[in-house]
């Protein structure tokens, strides 16, 4: 029997895996993962490329297509598993109460129709109202991620790549969802347009109250606007706690590198070091520690023993250094 969920959380995830089938077997991209949303919580999901990030939001928000699929978990979200949902419950809660920012607007934008119909389509699809009401809720939202309603009119390839980004934010906002799931929406804008773009999300999500889950492989840039940051590495989450304590003091050497590969906006200059090597391949990912090739500060141990995912202070981390009775070896000695 499931267990129901905690009515002080918006979305429980538990131990959700995502599998891509391949002519060699299985491949999990996403392995095990467990997390938590609190309503109107704003939580970063970061990591490289190919650690199973947008899977796995991708996996919440039941996106996927062949050759990907959820093959085990639950995805609670206002007392419903997601998984289990059909196609038609499904698309009765997207867009209404959840909704999905994608990497690149010029791709999930049709470039055919005016942002006006595109909006239209998308209201139509999911409630009844008038060609009036619908009139004024697009030119509500397109105001509300600061442009003119104008551009209701306007094709997506007559609007700058921030303009889009946040057009697709509009769109996102039509039936006003308690959750976003932003995958990487401002990796194709420069840095002034992603900063920009990020400061108008935050202060949305401060007026509107809804909860976003923001994927991106830049720790340094959602670290300044994210409550929560959840570090993936290898389809595994190996480190989530508070934004702050993540980044003043990283407990798990993956965390610790991403964050001396990026440049801070703020703080002193200091020399981008980066992470050696790159992620595994996942369908034959590293025994013990999956980072331990990588890993700067690795112990013989780790190339053998599994890391649980072990509580530091408010945070929590995967790697034997926080291991429990590691410690107390070391408080012992
Ligand atoms: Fe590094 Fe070992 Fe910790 Fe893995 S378990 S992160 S290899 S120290």
């Amino acid at each position: 029997m499931l267990e129901p969920m905690n009515p002080d959380h918006l979305l429980e995830v538990r131990d959700l895996w995502v599998e891509y089938a391949t002519p060699t077997g299985p491949v999990p991209a996403v392995a095990g993962v467990d997390l938590t949303l609190a309503p109107g919580e704003f939580l970063g999901v970061v990591g490289e490329s190919g650690c199973g990030k947008s899977t796995m939001l991708f996996g919440i928000a039941q996106l996927l297509n062949p050759p990907a699929s959820v093959t085990a978990g639950e995805v609670w979200f206002k007392g419903e598993n997601l998984v289990a949902l059909t196609a038609k419950s499904l698309n009765a809660l997207r867009w209404r109460d959840f909704s999905v920012v994608m990497q690149s607007a010029m791709n999930a934008l049709n470039p055919v129709h005016t942002i006006g119909r595109q909006f239209k389509d998308a209201i139509k699809a999911h409630a009844k109202r008038s060609d009036t009401e619908i009139r004024v809720r697009s030119a509500e939202v397109l105001e509300l991620v600061g442009i003119d309603p104008v551009h209701l009119k306007s094709y997506p390839h007559q609007l700058s790549g921030g303009m889009r980004q946040r057009a697709m934010i509009a769109m996102a906002l039509l039936f006003t969802p308690d959750l976003i799931v932003m995958d990487e929406p401002t990796s194709a804008l420069d840095v002034v347009a992603q900063r920009s773009l990020m400061m108008q999300i935050k202060e949305l999500q401060r007026q509107l109250g809804f909860a976003v889950i923001f994927v991106t492989h830049d720790m340094s840039l959602v670290s300044h606007f994210s409550d929560r940051l959840m570090v993936m590495y290898a389809g595994q989450v190996v480190e989530l706690g508070a934004t702050r304590g993540v980044f003043d003091a990283p407990a798990h050497p993956y965390s610790k590198g991403l964050l001396e590969a990026f440049p801070s906006i703020h703080g002193e200059k200091k020399r981008l070091t980066g992470i050696p090597g790159a992620p595994p391949n996942l369908g034959k990912p590293p025994s013990g520690c999956r980072f331990h090739p990588r890993c700067p500060v690795a112990m013989e141990r780790c190339a053998s023993d599994e890391p649980g995912l072990y509580r530091v202070g408010t945070a929590q981390a995967r790697c034997l250094l926080h291991e429990p009775a590691a410690l107390s070896v070391e408080v012992e000695s």
